[in-house]
C-alpha cells in the first residue's frame, strides 16, 4: 500500500467498533465498555491506512479477546465490567494511540515475547501469533513509529503507538 492522508480518529474509531462487532459475532453475549478520546488536534497523517487498519484490528480484538477471557475466569459473586478504552493525542513529537483493557494482562516474563512470531497463548484455531509482530513491522519499518506495552496481570494491558508527526494538509 501507499501512503496517504488519513485522517486517525476516524479511522481507529471505525476498527474499535469492527473489532467490537467481531468480539459480539462470536459471542453474542459479550458486553464491553467503549471508552474513547480522540483529540481533535490529530487531524489528517500520512500513512498506509490498510497497514494501519490491520495493526488497529489487531490491538483492539486482542483487548475484547482478554477482556472476555477474564469475564469467563471470574468467579461468580465478583463484579466485572469489560471495558476497552483507546485515546489519540497528538504530542510535540508524536502522534500517539494508546489501545487499553483490563482484561487478563500480561505476565512480566512474557511482556517481551508477544511481539514475536507466532507467540500466542490462545488455543490452535484462535490464533496464529502474528498480529503483534506484523503490526510492529508496520510501525516501525512502515512508519518509522514505535509500539509498545505494559501491562500487570491480573489487572490491565496498554499497547501504545507512537507515530512522527509529518502533518499532511489535506
Ligand atoms: P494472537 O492474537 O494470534 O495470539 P498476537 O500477536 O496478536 O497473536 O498476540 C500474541 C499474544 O500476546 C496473545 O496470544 C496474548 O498472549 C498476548 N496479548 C496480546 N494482546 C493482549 C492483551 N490485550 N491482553 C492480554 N494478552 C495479550
Ligand atoms: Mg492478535
Amino acid at each position: 500500500g501507499t501512503k496517504q492522508p488519513t485522517k486517525l480518529n476516524q479511522l481507529t474509531d471505525e476498527y474499535l467498533r469492527l473489532a467490537y462487532q467481531g468480539a459480539r459475532a462470536k459471542n453474542p453475549d459479550f458486553r464491553c465498555d467503549l471508552v474513547a478520546e480522540y483529540d481533535e488536534r490529530l487531524g489528517s497523517l500520512a500513512v498506509v491506512p490498510q497497514d494501519i487498519g490491520r495493526v488497529l484490528l489487531n490491538l483492539f480484538s486482542n483487548a475484547f479477546y482478554a477482556t472476555q477471557q477474564r469475564s469467563e475466569q471470574q468467579e461468580t459473586g465478583h463484579d466485572y465490567q469489560p471495558q476497552v478504552r483507546v485515546r489519540t493525542r497528538r504530542g510535540a513529537q508524536t502522534v500517539e494511540i494508546r489501545v487499553w483493557d483490563n482484561g487478563l494482562g500480561i505476565p512480566a516474563g512474557v511482556q517481551e515475547k508477544v511481539f514475536q512470531p507466532f507467540f500466542t497463548t490462545k488455543p490452535p484455531g484462535q490464533g496464529t501469533g502474528l498480529g503483534l509482530s506484523l503490526s510492529y513491522e508496520i510501525i516501525t519499518q512502515g512508519h518509522g513509529g514505535t509500539l509498545q506495552v505494559r501491562s500487570e496481570e491480573g489487572h490491565y494491558t496498554e499497547f501504545s503507538l507512537h507515530l512522527p508527526p509529518e502533518p499532511v494538509r489535506p
